[in-house]
């Protein structure tokens, strides 16, 4: 029986109310291809030969008892949604999101953004239960010509962004297609391959004067080497040119806000930011004096594990480590220490260190 189910598959009883148009009380019953059709202004539900018959001629107030508002044919849609109050919210709801189309990355704060969805939610909540209907359809529309040109510019934003993602989604159904095609394709070369391989040695094995055993090692180490070929030409798969790569980025973002990324957090410093780096010297690879050179070849001194860089290093970092070390006054003296002229600086420094911590100035 056609009546068994109506609109979504639910099954009906006969007789349901629903499906009695309430002006012309014909019943879905006697004619089982009556649409419903309702209008937004109030969603009383008539059949579509009412419609026609009542709108025809041009907007006409509303046949349902006790509602007289002035409906136009254009406006009449079919109903979605079951339950009609669902239709209206979801009509309201839409109409509310293309006004208030805000973007998160409007909003300085989190915080910001949600309290402005706060906000909307009362709009709409207003709305949809008849609370200040009036005041808050007029601060709808003032805030819709207020700023009519960030709602068009975030229309088009998601409408490009929907694009952008329909466009992206199809090019990773056409790369997978490309993958299936491929993988099928070389299986099937394989099999050929091996089936080849197979008959080859069936002929050899029938016409040639080849012991067997040696007919059939050759095949097998014939057929390893085909394999290994086989893989490598798939480690280093060549796409078809024009074929678009998980790499290449196919599409032109246009109009995206260019939003800077966040600075990624540095690792945890917990000498907050002191570095072993010397702010007076730089400490050099190789110091030239005597008394040194001595001292990196002597195997009496080197078999310990004594390295003369770390000396060096030693020696500059003491020679510089103090508090309101004044390397201009000590370089002064520089030419009266042992040594003469050739000494290197680290000598020199270490002489310093030395004299500043006996205490002599
Ligand atoms: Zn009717
Ligand atoms: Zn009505």
């Amino acid at each position: 029986m056609s009546k068994a189910t109506a609109r979504g598959g639910v099954p009906r009883r006969p007789g349901d109310e629903d499906d009695i148009c309430p002006v012309c009380k014909s019943s879905r019953y006697l004619n089982p291809n009556m649409r419903f059709l309702v209008n937004p202004e109030c969603y009383h539900k008539m059949c579509e030969s009412c419609v026609d018959r009542i709108f025809s001629q041009g907007p006409a107030p509303c046949p349902v008892a006790g509602c007289n508002r002035t409906l136009r044919k254009q406006r009449f849609r079919k109903q979605t949604f079951e339950d009609i109050q669902v239709e209206r919210e979801v009509d309201i709801r839409k109409r509310v999101a293309k006004v208030f189309n805000r973007r998160q990355d409007e909003f300085e704060t989190l915080d910001d953004y949600n309290d402005y969805l706060e906000e909307v939610e009362t709009l709409t909540f207003n709305l949809l239960n008849g609370v200040d209907v009036s005041a808050t359809e007029s601060k709808l529309t003032e805030y819709a010509t207020q700023n009519a040109s960030i709602i068009s510019r975030n229309a088009t934003l998601e409408h490009q962004e929907s694009a952008n993602l329909e466009a992206r989604q199809a090019a990773e159904r056409e790369e997978a297609r490309l993958r299936r095609e491929a993988a099928r394709k070389e299986e099937e070369d394989e099999k050929k391959a091996r089936e080849e391989g197979r008959k080859e040695v069936l002929e050899q094995l029938v016409h040639g004067n080849k012991p067997a055993a040696d007919v059939v090692k050759e095949s097998k180490r014939v057929e390893l080497l085909k394999r290994r070929r086989a893989q490598q030409s798939r480690a280093l798969p060549a796409l078809p040119s024009g074929t678009p790569s998980a790499n290449s980025n196919p599409f032109t973002f246009k109009g995206l806000k260019s939003t800077a990324a966040p600075t990624p957090e540095k690792p945890y410093d917990p000498f907050g930011g002191l570095t072993d780096e010397r702010s007076y010297y730089t400490l050099q690879d190789y110091y030239e004096h005597p008394w040194l050179d001595r001292a990196r070849t002597d195997t009496h001194i080197t078999a310990g594990g004594y390295t003369v860089t770390e000396y060096c290093a030693r020696a500059m970092f003491e020679a510089f480590s103090g508090l309101g070390v004044f390397v201009g006054e000590e370089v002064a003296g520089r030419g009266d220490l042992p040594g003469g002229n050739g000494a290197g600086d680290a000598v020199a420094a270490a002489e310093a260190a030395a004299r500043a911590e006996k205490g002599v100035s």
